[in-house]
């Protein structure tokens, strides 16, 4: 039986597959909850729930909404 080697490059396809590096700045994904209340045809709010991912590559821009 061979032996279950984890290289670097399978740690990365698993980060890949998760998604909770950025593959760009590889920082770990934190994952924000962003609701919005946005006005409805009938006059009523209502909330649109965004989940995302924020890494170094856009926090200054999602932090800054
Ligand atoms: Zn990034």
């Amino acid at each position: 039986m061979p032996k279950k080697q984890k290289s670097f490059a399978d740690k990365l396809k698993k980060f890949e597959r998760s998604g909770s590096v950025c593959p760009v700045c590889e920082q770990e994904f934190v994952v924000v909850k962003q609701v919005k209340s946005v006005p409805a045809e009938s006059g009523a709010w209502k909330f649109n729930q965004n989940i995302i991912k924020v890494c170094k590559c856009n926090e200054a821009e999602v932090y800054a909404l």
